[in-house]
């Protein structure tokens, strides 16, 4: 996966945070398999996910949890550790 800054394609990686949703929109189709419930993925696998895509060679990190916000706490600790790469939340 690559996404471009100024013009230039820059290999990109992938994590999620959380699985599932809590909220049962009618549009979505997260809700027929997570019927309102969501988890967390553990702090430290999400990093560690992080830190092979980076070893690998991602230079952009983008987060693709169903809400990011679910687990607002989860949320913020994700958003603010320090990390050597950019991030985006889709
Ligand atoms: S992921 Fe978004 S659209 Fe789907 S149920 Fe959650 S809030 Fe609604």
């Amino acid at each position: 996966m690559r996404y471009m800054e100024r013009g230039v394609a820059r290999p990109s990686g992938y994590v999620e945070a959380t699985r599932g949703c809590l909220h049962t929109c009618r549009h979505c189709p997260v809700v027929p398999i997570y019927n309102g419930r969501f988890f967390v993925v553990p702090a430290e696998l999400v990093m560690e996910d992080i830190r092979q895509q980076v070893a690998a060679g991602a230079e952009h990190i983008t987060f693709g949890d169903p809400d990011f916000l679910n687990g607002p706490g989860h949320a913020m600790n994700r958003a603010t550790t320090p990390c050597r790469v950019p991030i985006c939340y889709l």
